[in-house]
Parts: structure tokens; C-alpha cells; sequence
């Protein structure tokens, strides 16, 4: 089985994205209700007791609502820190079993290898996850306030990469939001505007990059047109025109394959420190 992703829902309403390879098929987070998630993932043709586990970013609402009832429905682990375990209030809710995981662990799951890198959120203890087969590896970063070095360098490996491009800070600084929720978005521990998405495009993706999927749009502080703008350019910039950016719309995406590139002998040596 190669290695495929899905966004079944992307943004303030609910995440969550399907990743199948190596014999594996897993969810990475569950912020939708069970019973949506579990129409979502039928009418993608997998039926959701066949899934081997749910990994959980953080306890946000909109990556963990779903997460409890799901693997209760379903009878499929769910994986996380010991922080999202606590902060979610996982401990007072039954569950088929939460498999606790520190940052910069991995767990393999038949032939699919899920690794966690700690990111900077405002969340107890939040991660993004690379999923790599023996063939082709594939990057999850939502929900982090600015790129750090760890996570930067954990993408250079992916094929494809899924990272948020929240925010147009123009349209954050006009819009209605309170100041004090302003802030927590633009600090360091809130969201990547369309500009940070763009420096990490530009310089921070590795050669085997193909694709590039922007997800967790803000619907009121940004715009896809504004985000895919800044993404083009950034690769543009970056002479990457072998990348290939899509949009997730609320609702998710088709799947979308990860084929392994390897790495053009050409390219390494362009390789930049971000
Ligand atoms: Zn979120
Ligand atoms: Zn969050």
C-alpha cells in the first residue's frame, strides 16, 4: 500500500486527515463529532473500525472533539503526549486505550512509522507528526505559532508536507476579533500567517518536496486566495516550481498521494540552512 493522505475536515471547525501506507490506515487528529467523522471516512470507502489508531495533536477543540467517542465507537486506539491525555479530560472518559507518547518518539503501526515533534502552541503539549512507509514520507503541521528549527528540520525529509496558513496578518489586524484573541494568534505560541508558510516554502522544504497542502485557513483572517498567492510566490522565490500547493477547503480533500521522489544530486547542492 503506498502512502496516501485525506483531509476529511480542515479549520476552526473541525481536522482531521486520514493517512493510509506500510498496511497502516490511521487518522491524524479528530476534531469533527464521531458520527461525521465516521460519514466522512464511508464516503471516502474506509470503514472506520478498520482504522489501527487515532493519533491526537493537542486538546483543542477543533483536532480532539471527536477523539473519545470515536475510538469508544470504533474500538481504535487513540495516541498522544500525556499532556493532550490530561488537558483533553481523557482521564475521566472510558476509551479502548490511549497509548501516551513523548515528543520526538515514534510509534509504528504494521509497516507505517508515526513520529511526534514537539511544536510551539498554546496548548499543554502539543505535536506535529511525520508518517513515513519504507518508500515515501509525509509532514502534519497544524496549529503552531512559528517554525522551529526541530520541526523545520523534520520536514526537510517529507515528500508532501500538510501545514496550516492561518492567517493574513492585514486582514487578522482590520478584522473583529477581540485584541487580547488578536494577540494570542500573531504571538509565538499561536498560528502561521500566509508569510510564515511562505519563508518555510521558500527555503525550508526538502528536495524531494512535491506537494504542499495549506490547511487550517482562518474563514474571517484569511482569504484562499491570499494564501495560495504567498505560496506560489514564496516557491517561485525558491525556484520550486517541481512543488506542487493545494488548498484543503473546510471539507477536506480527495486523497492525495505521496510518491517518493528520492533526491535529485542537483538539488542537494542548494540546500540552504533555514
Ligand atoms: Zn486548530
Ligand atoms: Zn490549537
Amino acid at each position: 500500500m503506498s502512502l496516501r493522505f485525506r483531509l476529511l475536515g480542515s479549520g476552526s471547525e473541525g481536522n482531521a486527515t486520514l493517512v493510509e501506507g506500510g498496511g497502516a490506515r490511521v487518522l491524524l487528529d479528530a476534531g469533527l463529532g464521531p458520527k461525521q467523522l465516521a460519514e466522512r471516512l464511508l464516503s471516502a470507502g474506509v470503514d472506520p473500525a478498520s482504522l489501527d489508531a487515532v493519533f491526537v495533536s493537542h486538546e483543542h477543540g477543533d483536532h480532539a472533539r471527536g477523539a473519545a467517542p470515536f475510538s469508544r465507537r470504533w474500538g481504535v486506539p487513540l495516541f498522544g503526549t500525556q499532556g493532550t491525555f490530561v488537558a483533553a479530560g481523557f482521564e475521566q472518559v472510558r476509551m479502548p486505550a490511549y497509548e501516551r507518547m513523548t515528543a520526538g518518539e515514534t510509534r509504528t503501526i504494521r509497516r507505517m512509522i508515526v513520529k511526534t515533534i514537539a511544536v510551539p502552541h498554546d496548548a499543554a503539549a502539543p505535536v506535529a507528526f511525520v508518517v513515513s512507509t519504507a518508500t515515501a514520507s509525509f509532514g502534519h503541521a497544524t496549529d503552531l505559532g512559528h517554525l522551529s528549527r526541530a520541526l523545520v528540520s523534520a520536514l526537510r525529509g517529507c515528500d508532501a508536507v500538510l501545514v496550516e496558513s492561518n492567517y493574513d496578518p492585514a486582514m487578522l489586524r482590520d478584522g473583529s476579533y477581540p485584541w487580547s484573541l488578536k494577540e494570542r494568534i500573531l504571538g509565538p505560541f499561536g498560528h502561521l500567517s500566509n508569510g510564515d508558510v511562505g519563508r518555510l516554502l521558500e527555503k525550508g522544504l526538502g528536495p524531494s518536496c512535491r506537494t504542499v497542502v495549506l490547511a487550517h485557513l482562518s474563514r474571517k483572517n484569511n482569504h484562499p486566495e491570499l494564501a495560495l498567492m504567498a505560496s506560489e510566490e514564496a516557491l517561485a522565490r525558491g525556484r520550486r516550481g517541481d512543488v506542487r500547493v493545494r488548498l484543503a477547503e473546510p471539507d477536506g480533500t480527495g486523497w492525495i498521494s505521496v510518491e517518493p521522489t528520492g533526491t535529485p544530486a542537483a538539488l542537494q547542492g542548494q540546500l540552504r540552512l533555514f
